[in-house]
């Protein structure tokens, strides 16, 4: 079997493994679709480092092929998505299923992703996906879904809000689609007309070009002088972290989920009053494993299918024309897809 592995200086390459087993408790999975993230592309820009490289990726869905002794909840042929930081199962974060923020964690960590066609790992991160998803709807919620919704919890958009997000790539995207199913009317901030579009389709009442019109001056009109209520900055760029402090309300609530370029800090008197006002101002990181069900609900409620903004699918042999897609940018989400 092969995998993905990601060089640096916008190369990849492809890797003979051999076929994992599953261990005492774990569950070997074929891969059925697999996301490129955005987190991906920080090492394909980078310069190659020393040291070993790992096998890329953490957005796996797929099929149950084989499971090991003690598996008590999966069997070969469940479909599932595969939860994308492995805690240690012992620590306070891992107790109350936040097992993103565990210290030890796997995957996103020293290890082997998952870009490779076959994938071994503990019973209890293989997930259940619904009949009713798609696979296509699975790996948008396995990383960028997860982002967007454990984000906009700490915001919490609703019918009274206007929600400003800068950046449509797919976690942008994806808080646009979860802002607009919460109720909030929706003002995307993107330059990129394929994600311009996207957005649209995504949920976003608008969409601002900021190289074509002035966004604070656009979003004032839109909320009668007042600001939005909630930002949500996606895009990574020092601009939008900025800019989102301009364009909301001095007592609204922001959320910063890209990584934020290195040496930048926000400057608080960026806000309109020279100052942070009341805001509540938030960071976030990825997602637990209890988001991931109650993403799961919602769609399920509400007939929702975000699968649709998958827009590019490859196998791994073309590895290098999928990562060189994702680096461009006029994309939404980027697959790598096998056989269902
Ligand atoms: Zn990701
Ligand atoms: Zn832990």
């Amino acid at each position: 079997m092969k995998g993905v592995v990601v060089v640096g200086n916008r190369q990849v390459e492809l890797r003979e493994l051999p076929k994992p087993e599953p261990g005492h408790g774990q569950v070997l999975v074929r891969a059925v679709e697999v996301g490129v993230c955005g987190s991906d592309l920080h090492g394909y820009r980078a310069e190659p480092s020393e040291g070993p490289r790992f096998v890329s990726g953490h957005e796996l869905t797929g099929v149950v092929e084989a499971v090991g002794p003690g598996v008590e909840h999966l069997k070969p042929g469940d479909r599932v998505m595969a939860y994308q930081a492995w805690g240690c199962g012992y620590c306070e974060y891992c107790a109350s299923g936040r097992s993103n923020l565990c210290a030890n964690r796997r995957i996103i960590g020293k290890a082997d992703r998952y870009q490779k066609d076959y994938s071994v790992m503990p019973e209890a991160v293989a997930l259940p996906v619904p009949d009713e998803l798609s696979f296509d709807d699975a790996v948008m919620l396995s990383c960028a879904g997860g982002t967007a919704w454990a984000g906009l919890q700490k915001v919490k958009p609703s019918v009274n809000d206007a929600t400003v997000i800068t950046g449509l790539g797919p976690v942008g995207l994806m808080a646009a689609f979860w802002a607009r199913a919460m109720g909030s009317y929706v003002i995307g901030v993107e330059v990129n007309p394929v994600r311009i579009e996207l957005g649209k389709q995504a949920g976003a009442h608008v969409v601002i070009n900021p190289q074509e019109e002035d966004v604070v001056t656009r979003v004032m009109e839109i909320t009668r002088g007042e600001g939005a209520r909630v930002g949500f900055e996606a895009s990574g760029n020092k601009g939008a972290q900025e800019l989102l402090l301009q364009a909301t309300y001095f007592e609204g609530r922001v959320v910063y989920a890209a990584i934020a370029p290195p040496g930048k800090v926000i400057d608080p008197r960026a806000g309109k009053r020279g100052d942070l006002g009341l805001r509540a101002i938030h960071g976030t990181f990825t997602y637990s494993m209890g988001d991931y069900y109650e993403m799961v609900r919602a769609l399920l409620l509400h007939d929702l299918h975000p699968g649709t903004l998958v827009t590019h699918r490859f196998s791994i042999a073309e590895a290098a024309e999928a990562y060189r897609v994702a680096d461009s940018g006029s994309c939404g989400k980027v697959i790598f897809q096998w056989g269902a």
